[in-house]
């Protein structure tokens, strides 16, 4: 059988930095600063993401996010490999449970982009995800504890696993008396929106389960229109539409640029759900914003915005039982 097109796609994703940037149409002296091929979490950007950049803009927000710096080198005495406490969260192999009500299922390590940024970039994977073999183990834990009623398929990103396997999954979970709703983390719908199959609807659709996904975008400009129609279709089948964004210098740390995100996702179906202070996690630290800023944007969000458009400005601290909003940091 042929793999489908969205996997096709994931194939020809960049990985190389030279032919991102002859394709962006840009030089490494343009760069601002020193690039080096990481070993590890190197490059990865899908052609449909990079589609959405600006050629030729050194500064773009979406190229910010994917291009690999040398800044990545500095070392930060509070930026860690493992920034929230994942390690010790993990309850049985390929699941956390840090807050009651929820569980969090890596469901794979694989992403289709690889966000500079991101907080699990040293989460050492390697067997701690959710393979078949642990799956069962998961599903034992979930039947001994009646309060979980939510489970999160996460990762890496969950749609990275092809129909076959998540159908089988969330089939299972379904089995699961006291389980309400299944959420899905995912960034895939913004680098790479023919993910959103027939397949796949089939599958969210059909399940008892109601169905929640929270996609992760940062900029207004990854609102792109082939997006705009997988969110369309997701809406029309019932699914609540949710994003995360990850508050980052140099690419979402304005006032406009939040307020536009804001409403564009509402434009597009999705509602604001949280506006994270970035993780402190070892080689992001050229993206953190300062506390006093977060709080003063957020101000101006809520001046700006109608309150169902004003995501909640919170911060991940180890061993709480919940995200913190930053006012009580
Ligand atoms: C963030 C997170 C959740 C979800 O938290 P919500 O506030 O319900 O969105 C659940 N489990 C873990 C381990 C998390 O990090
Ligand atoms: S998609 Fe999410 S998990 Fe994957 S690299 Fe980006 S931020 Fe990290």
């Amino acid at each position: 059988m042929q793999a489908p097109d969205w996997q096709q796609a994931l194939k020809q994703a960049f990985s190389e930095l030279d032919e991102l940037l002859r394709y962006l149409k840009l030089t490494e002296q343009e760069l601002k600063s020193p690039l080096k091929n990481p070993e590890s979490f190197g490059l990865r950007v899908p052609r449909e993401f990079a589609d959405l950049i600006r050629k030729g803009d050194p500064s773009d927000p979406l190229l910010l996010q994917v291009l690999p710096s040398g800044l990545e080198a500095i070392t930060h005495p509070f930026f860690k490999t493992d920034p929230v406490g994942d390690l010790e969260a993990r309850t049985v192999p390929g699941l956390l449970h840090k807050y009651q009500g929820r569980v969090l299922i890596m469901a794979t390590g694989a992403c289709a982009v690889h966000c500079r940024y991101c907080f699990r970039r040293h989460y050492p994977y390697t067997g701690a995800t959710a393979s078949p073999q642990k799956w069962q183990g998961i599903l034992d834990y979930l039947r001994t504890d009646p309060s979980i009623r939510e489970v999160i398929l996460s990762g890496g990103d969950p749609l990275m696993l092809e129909d076959d396997r998540l159908g089988e999954w969330i089939e299972q979970l379904a089995g699961i008396s006291q389980l309400q709703r299944l959420r899905l983390h995912t960034r895939l719908p913004v680098v790479l929106p023919q993910r959103i199959t027939g397949g796949l609807m089939d599958l969210l659709s059909r399940s008892p389960l109601q169905p929640v996904i929270v996609l992760h975008i940062n900029h207004p400009r990854e609102l792109s229109p082939a997006l705009i129609t997988a969110t369309r279709t997701l809406q029309a089948a019932g699914i609540t539409l949710l994003n995360q964004s990850v508050l980052l210098r140099g690419v979402n740390d304005s006032e406009q640029t939040l307020i536009t995100l804001s409403e564009a996702l509402f434009a597009g179906g999705i509602l604001p759900y949280y506006l994270h202070m970035l993780d402190r996690v070892a080689g992001a630290s050229h993206f953190e914003v300062s506390t006093e800023k977060a709080k003063k944007l957020h101000r101006e969000m809520r001046q700006n915005l109608p309150g169902y458009l004003v995501p909640k400005l919170v911060r991940e601290i180890s061993g709480k039982g919940s995200k913190t909003p930053l006012d009580l940091t």
